[in-house]
């Protein structure tokens, strides 16, 4: 079945606006750019009648799948969705298609990782196994910690139902994360119930494995499905996942399901200014100054900042929010090897934001935002639930 994007591949005017706005583009000059890597080869290759994109297949593995050459495009076309399928017709061809298979499957090591934590956490800081991973193409820097989960939920039953998804990153390394969701839901009334957690399918898709990918987007629709026509709402706390599930499943399962659960998900913060619910503590003095960093897959959701100004409104006197800057993580992206340079030179102009600016500490919705951003700045970062759960801490609604 054709989804949007294939019929809106004449509509590229070749204005370059997309390429002004790739971070790749401008870090990497040998980058082709989303004009020519997206819609150009695109048409060359239907053109041709060919089954894979031979003329530049190497640069389309830079593709970080950031999304801004979409969201800046004045046409509604996108590029990143024919860069993710032409990757995908070239896996087969990948020299480091173990390592990207490794990195893309993270579900796998993050059941493992929060099941025995200290013995996974103690291996992965070890000389032999950092080398063992050089030697695969990963990059030489943290992983985040595996944690076990022990989250609190009340189960009351309310009218207001949510199926919450905290997706990879919550589940195995910051479970911090899920108990302060459910805190706040439950706090507002809402009947709240965990996901059992599966990969939304984000990494396997930035690593060109789209028939997996597919696959994954089937199963976990049908999921859904199930609980939205019993009335839930699906709740994220991570942007990526977000828009995996709102737009990327619409493309790469294109049909009625995925256009029933993309207008049934919700960002957390976006689902509070929804339904009006604005907390406030008046035994607290608000938080005097932080730096709130956007994810490119949060802004790709055309939702705004509502983290931030919720934030803003209720618990932070000055937040810097600053939406022009890539981090440069691009999930798996920055922990390979021969693209981590790139990374980190794409996600320098924000790490010298940060430092200037001198907060305390950055807010970010991203997990992996988390890493980078505390990788080059060495600044802690915190997601914005977090921050909203402490704030209301002992507040005089007595939910907390
Ligand atoms: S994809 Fe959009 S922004 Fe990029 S060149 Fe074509 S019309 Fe312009
Ligand atoms: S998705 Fe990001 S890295 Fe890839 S071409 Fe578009 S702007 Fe560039």
């Amino acid at each position: 079945m054709s989804n949007g994007n294939e019929r809106n591949l004449d509509h590229c005017l070749k204005c370059s606006t997309c390429h002004t706005q790739c971070p790749v583009v401008a870090n990497y000059p040998d980058f082709p750019g989303p004009k020519q890597l997206g819609p150009e080869l695109e048409r060359l290759r239907l053109a041709k009648g060919q089954e894979k994109p031979l003329e530049i297949d190497e640069s389309l593995a830079l593709c970080t799948n950031c999304k801004r050459c979409d969201i800046a495009c004045p046409h509604g076309v996108k590029p990143s969705y024919y860069n993710m399928k032409n990757k995908a017709r070239l896996q087969g061809q990948s020299i480091s298609k173990f390592r990207d298979w490794i990195l893309a499957h993270n579900i796998c090591w993050g059941k493992i990782g929060s099941k025995i934590p200290g013995l996974v956490n103690f291996a992965l800081k070890f000389p032999l196994t950092k080398s063992v991973m050089g030697l695969m193409g990963i990059a030489n820097r943290d992983f985040p910690k595996y944690l076990k989960q022990q989250i609190k939920i009340r189960n009351s039953k309310n009218d207001k139902k949510v199926l919450y998804y905290p997706g990879c990153y919550a589940s195995f390394n910051e479970p911090e994360i899920i108990q302060a969701t459910i805190d706040i839901l439950e706090a507002y009334d809402f009947q709240v119930e965990l996901a059992s957690v599966n990969c939304c399918g984000t990494p396997v898709m930035s690593n060109g494995l789209l028939d997996e990918a597919r696959e994954m987007a089937i199963k976990n629709t049908g999921v859904f499905l199930k609980y939205i026509r019993e009335g839930y709402k699906i709740v994220t706390t991570c942007s990526s996942c977000g828009l995996t599930l709102k737009e990327e499943y619409t493309n790469i399962i294109p049909g009625t399901n995925s256009a029933e659960l993309k207008q049934n998900v919700w960002d957390l913060f976006e689902l509070l200014e929804e339904e009006e619910i604005l907390p406030f503590n008046e035994n607290k003095e608000k938080i005097k100054k932080a730096y709130y960093h956007v994810p490119c897959h949060l802004k790709a959701q055309g939702i705004g900042v509502p983290a931030a100004n919720l934030l803003k409104k209720v618990a932070v006197k000055d937040l810097i929010i600053e939406d022009n800057y890539c981090c440069g993580i691009a999930g798996t992206f920055g922990f390979k090897k021969e693209k981590y340079p790139i990374a980190m030179a794409i996600g320098d102009p924000l790490f010298k934001d940060i430092k200037n600016s001198q907060v305390p500490f950055v807010i970010t919705d991203c997990g992996t935002c988390k890493l980078q951003i505390m990788h080059g700045t060495s600044v802690p970062v915190k997601h914005p639930v977090v921050i909203l759960r402490d704030y209301l801490k002992n507040s005089d609604t007595e939910k907390f």
